[in-house]
């Protein structure tokens, strides 16, 4: 069988972009995954926080496919019954040092045309979530929560009916260009597809090399690992309690998370990870550990980071550092109240001036789409990067339209060629 596009990962934005396509275009479509399952990564591995676009710099990717797509997301769960809440978040500042970058959340929330968003005094924020201590916070009732395995699931399902082939247990491990397209060999079989498109989130940057592509960028591993609050001090956190993030660094600092089934998480921290799909502290690979420490990339990124990285290691190995970082928020919470939980790795792309990317990085090359940085808040804004990545697919592989597609058309700005 040969395709016309094939889709490497079978994440949430690999799945949002062959949705996209099916409902667009009049194509062979292939997905190839190389887990024995979807969503084994990133996607199923997150905070399960629908963001509502509050943190991104206005005009960027980020900041116009979080708020399309978190939208496009709700409405998706709700069709397909799969559980969700717009339960909302408080953003929450502890020192008055943080008001000015409080303000500018404020700012940037309704630059990208954030509806309801109210500045909290002290009092409020505690009306609000009785346990918080705080100077002023921020609420955004935008903020929703979902279990984003079960939405990358629902959107298999959905694109299998549709005519998608999907291939688990496929991983990629080589591209050869050929008179009829692209011969790609996978672990369980070979594929000829005349484009492709990679979503391969922690492997991505691999993924491009393997395709004859310099992706200009580097993958570096950050594990993510969470508490969870114990059953009886649930009642400690409503919804979702967010710090005020640290502007230098693109993650957004421990928080509380009600999650869709009704536990309490506390975390992620960012680690910085010796494996790429390393999930615990004593998870090393050779050689993800050296192709990361011996760039010059690495190494300018660790003279810039080095302070933040190295807080962020002390919390990991020192749950009393851990706690007291959410006593920042939560005075009242103890160690006890905390039970380990689990761990995410993002996938952060690192370009060679050593700056963690903080814009999502989609290239085109010849008869391809790579996605070279896709971390939070993706999985939110996933159905929406799909439709830009379909837009783009039907331009550079000329797709044929579907007589029927109602699918919205997206602007194709920001993207590189490879
Ligand atoms: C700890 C943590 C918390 C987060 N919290 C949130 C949140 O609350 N809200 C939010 O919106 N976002 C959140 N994110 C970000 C979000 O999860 C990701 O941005 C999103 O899941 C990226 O999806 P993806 O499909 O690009 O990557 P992935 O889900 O990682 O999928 C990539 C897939 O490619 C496959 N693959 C890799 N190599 C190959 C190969 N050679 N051949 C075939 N397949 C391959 C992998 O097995 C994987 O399944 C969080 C991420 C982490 C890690």
């Amino acid at each position: 069988m040969r395709y016309d596009v094939t889709i490497i990962g079978g994440g949430i934005v690999g799945l949002a972009t062959a949705l996209a396509l099916t409902e667009r275009y009049s194509a062979d479509l292939l997905v190839i995954e190389a887990e024995n399952r979807l969503a084994a990564h990133q996607t199923g591995n997150n905070s399960g926080v629908i963001h509502s676009g509050l943190y991104y710099r206005p005009g960027s990717l980020k900041a116009r496919n979080c708020v399309t797509g978190a939208t496009a997301l709700f409405h998706f769960c709700e069709e397909n019954d799969i559980p969700v809440e717009r339960c909302g978040k408080l953003v929450v500042a502890t020192h008055r040092s943080e008001l000015p970058a409080l303000e500018e959340l404020e700012r940037r929330g309704l630059a990208n045309g954030l509806q309801g968003l109210r500045r909290l005094t002290s009092g409020q924020l505690q009306e609000i979530e009785p346990h918080v201590n705080g100077v002023a916070g921020l609420e955004v009732p935008a903020t929703g929560i979902v279990n984003f395995r079960q939405v990358a699931d629902a959107i298999g399902r959905r694109v299998e009916e549709m005519g998608v082939t999907i291939r688990t247990a496929a991983r990629l491990l080589r591209c050869t260009p050929s008179s009829s397209g692209l011969e790609l060999e996978t672990a369980t079989g070979t594929f000829t597809t005349s484009n492709l498109i990679n979503c391969a989130g922690l492997q991505s940057d691999r993924v491009a090399r393997l395709c004859g592509v310099d992706p200009a960028v580097q993958i570096v591993p950050f594990r993510g690992e969470y508490y969870k609050l114990a059953p009886a001090c649930r009642d400690l956190v409503r919804n979702l309690i967010y710090p005020v993030p640290d502007p230098r660094f693109p993650f957004l600092g421990v928080h509380f998370t009600r999650m869709i089934d009704g536990s309490r998480e506390a975390g992620p921290n960012a680690v910085l990870a010796l494996k790429r799909e390393g999930y615990n502290r004593y998870s090393i690979s050779l050689r993800d550990t050296l192709e990361v420490v011996s760039t010059a990339a690495f190494w300018r990124m660790t003279s810039k980071y080095w302070r933040i990285g190295l807080g962020e290691l002390y919390r990991s190995w020192n749950k009393a550092a851990f706690v007291k970082a959410l006593q920042r928020l939560i005075p009242e919470i103890t160690a006890e109240d905390l039970v380990p939980g689990g761990a995410g790795v993002r996938a952060q792309a690192l370009d060679e001036s050593g700056n963690l990317l903080d814009d999502f990085r989609l290239v085109e090359a010849e008869r391809m789409l790579h996605v070279l940085n896709a971390p939070s808040p993706a999985a939110t804004a996933s159905l929406s990067i799909g439709g830009e990545l379909a837009t783009l697919a039907g331009r550079s592989f000329s797709l044929g339209e579907k007589q029927n597609s109602t699918a919205p058309r997206q602007p194709d700005r920001n993207t590189k060629r490879g």
